[in-house]
């Protein structure tokens, strides 16, 4: 079996090596016009020649690499008062007991719940017609599609969400996600297995859409837009707002202090990466938010009284 990775099986066969080092080697001597990402990429299926084990593979360790590695900085910032100052509910720092308590369950969902989709992920991404040809399409089309992502992504996420807050779905299953009343970075993905596939569909389901009607998407856009998606989940949850934090430069960005309100208050703020949907549908969470909405009715109730007379 060779892999899918270069359209010219003669090139496929010719990087072929025992080693990932050699066949990267490989790679470098006879396929030099490619940029050093393209090169590591192609060595990867290369080397791997299986390509369903090599997606599932790396899917799973980017998955579990960027998570982690994305919490780990928010756990350090937690264990040092100086950064108090910028906690959105400075008086609520999860203890290290339940962060464990936390990493143990979010360790054991990522191994059962996601691992299977994860190691069928090659075989639909064949089926769609997603690409793992190298080289890469251009940086343009990728920043396009990405950004594209986010938006379907949150939109899927505000309406999913809120049906979320809704009696039976919010006791059987949203609960869960909702048992700290102030976030931390590890709690992102602290949620009823159910919770996980259904708004997991913003993340695979919007990308898979596109395809179904482009067409065209490489893989190597998708892996970007999945550690874009979980720093951003990441990020929501630390409990902490930065005046150098993205929504101070971005105003429609929602970030911490956005998805922060919403866990204090159990309701509001649904979205996941803007502040359009909540604005303009008048969900957002926190007092000043249901002080303004008051504000709003009231006027509103004076111009009709008004009319009427
Ligand atoms: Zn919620
Ligand atoms: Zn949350």
């Amino acid at each position: 079996m060779v892999s899918a990775v270069f359209n010219n099986s003669t090139i496929a066969e010719l990087v072929q090596a025992e080693s990932f080092t050699e066949t990267l080697h490989n790679v470098m001597k006879y396929q030099p016009q490619l940029n050093i990402m393209e090169q590591y990429w192609a060595s990867w299926y290369s080397y791997m020649n299986n390509d369903v084990l090599a997606t599932g593979l790396m899917f799973f360790l980017l998955h579990e690499i960027t998570y982690f590695a994305r919490c780990l900085p928010w756990f350090i910032i937690d264990q040092i008062p100086y950064f108090r100052r910028w906690k959105i509910q400075p008086t609520k720092i999860p203890s290290t007991k339940e962060q464990l308590y936390c990493l143990k369950s979010v360790l054991l969902s990522h191994f059962l719940v996601e691992a299977i989709p994860i190691w069928t992920f090659h075989p639909m991404c064949e089926k769609l017609g997603i690409s793992v040809e190298v080289p890469f399409p251009h940086w343009k089309t990728m920043c396009f599609e990405i950004a594209l992502f986010f938006v379907l992504e949150d939109m899927w996420h505000y309406w999913a969400h809120r049906l979320f807050h809704y009696g039976f779905f919010y006791k059987y299953i949203h609960k869960q996600h909702h048992r700290y009343a102030a976030p931390f970075g590890l709690s992102a993905e602290y949620a009823h297995p159910v919770e996980t596939m259904s708004l997991g569909f913003g993340t695979v389901g919007m990308p898979i859409l596109y395809v179904l009607y482009t067409g065209n998407l490489h893989l190597f856009t998708l892996c970007i837009w999945v550690v874009l998606r979980l720093f951003q989940a990441v990020d929501s949850h630390s409990g902490y707002d930065f005046p150098w934090s993205l929504n101070k430069f971005l105003p429609f960005w929602a970030g911490a202090e956005h998805h922060d309100l919403h866990h204090h208050y159990f309701i509001g703020n649904y979205a996941s990466s803007f502040r359009w949907w909540d604005y303009c549908l008048d969900t957002e969470a926190g007092p000043e938010a249901k002080l303004a909405r008051e504000e709003k009715m009231k006027l509103k109730a004076n111009k009709n009284a008004k009319k009427r007379v």
